[in-house]
């Protein structure tokens, strides 16, 4: 069953189209990665799924109700974080959450809060205050807070930003206990590691979707094709490799050149060129990173925000 189902979304903000005839299913279960530049429209395209902000053309269905028509009923079954989740820093973990469940009019509030508490693992710390929380624990007090009341899906916005890797993946297991247990998860995030730990993973740049599928999927559709560069002074070897043609990338990685192109033929045209004229240069087929195809999709546009 579908969860998300929807068609030829698009926003405009005055004349500038931020989303872009997006069209997106997310099934039951699933963790779906939603990545881009920043200001590619995928904050927007949350709201809108959440019925925050009313699309400009297209339709679809959360949970099989309509967008346009039933934002009450999908907001109670949906969980929302946004990137900036904030709290009452002068309360304790444990007073937040009360002031929550009052919010949802969840009750009986201390059950309720006690139930949360234990299964984010916050309990031990529910008497501090939330202003003197790290990242991490933070990141854990929102996502109580967006869970409490029992949503079926997620959606969350760069929940992990600026969190530390360790926090990072803890927080990602915990995602993937709750997918576990039905809940369906749409999660935008900048990195390629969490990208990796969504069952799909779906990119948008300036608000037209891109790319959607597994990783694998993915990175095999972009057609690229890398190779990896061994030998002495790389560095002349790359300044050269990145003025021939069929040369897309170029980036050094440890003691080698990683290059990758969309042109099979020239690329390894260019390759065979630098083998010869460089003594003691060896070049080895490489594998296409999820990165190279992501920075594929990057180049040539900037960020988009403006
Ligand atoms: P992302 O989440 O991918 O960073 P957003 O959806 O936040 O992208 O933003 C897409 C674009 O829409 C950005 O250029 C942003 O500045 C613009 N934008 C977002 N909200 C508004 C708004 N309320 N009014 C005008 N422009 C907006």
């Amino acid at each position: 069953m579908n969860v998300i189902d929807v068609r030829n979304l698009t926003k405009r903000f005055g004349d500038r189209t931020v989303v872009d005839h997006v069209t997106m299913t997310v099934e039951e279960g699933e963790i779906v990665g939603f990545l881009g530049p920043n200001g590619s429209g995928k904050t927007t395209t949350i709201r809108i799924m959440c019925g925050l902000l009313t699309p400009d053309e297209g339709e679809g269905t959360v949970f099989g109700f309509d967008i346009r028509k039933d934002e009450l009923k999908i907001k109670r079954e949906v969980g929302y974080m946004t990137q900036r989740f904030s709290f009452y820093e002068d309360l304790t973990i444990e007073e937040n959450l009360q002031f929550v469940a009052r919010l949802y009019q969840l009750k009986p509030v201390a059950k309720q809060v006690a139930d949360t508490l234990e299964d984010l693992g916050l309990t031990s710390r529910k008497n501090q205050l939330a202003g003197t929380l790290s990242g991490g624990w933070k990141q854990r007090l929102a996502l109580a807070a967006c869970i409490m009341h029992k949503p079926k899906l997620l959606l969350l916005d760069e929940p992990t930003a600026g969190v530390d890797p360790k926090a990072r993946r803890e927080f990602w297991d915990e995602i993937h206990r709750l997918a576990g247990g039905g809940l369906t998860v749409l999660v935008s995030t900048h990195y390629m590691d969490e990208a990796e730990r969504c069952h799909r993973i779906s990119y948008i740049s300036y608000g037209k979707m891109l790319a959607t599928g597994t990783v694998e999927e993915v990175v095999r559709n972009a057609g690229l094709t890398t190779f990896v560069v061994h030998g002495p002074r790389l560095e002349n070897v790359a300044n050269e490799l990145r003025k021939k043609p069929g040369v897309d990338q170029v980036a050094p990685f440890g003691a080698t050149l990683h290059v990758v192109g969309s042109d099979e033929k020239a690329l390894k045209a260019a390759l065979a060129d630098v083998e010869k004229e460089h003594k003691g240069v060896t070049v080895e087929p490489g594998e296409t990173s999820l990165e190279d195809v992501f920075i594929q999709f990057m180049s040539g546009s900037k960020d988009n925000m403006g």
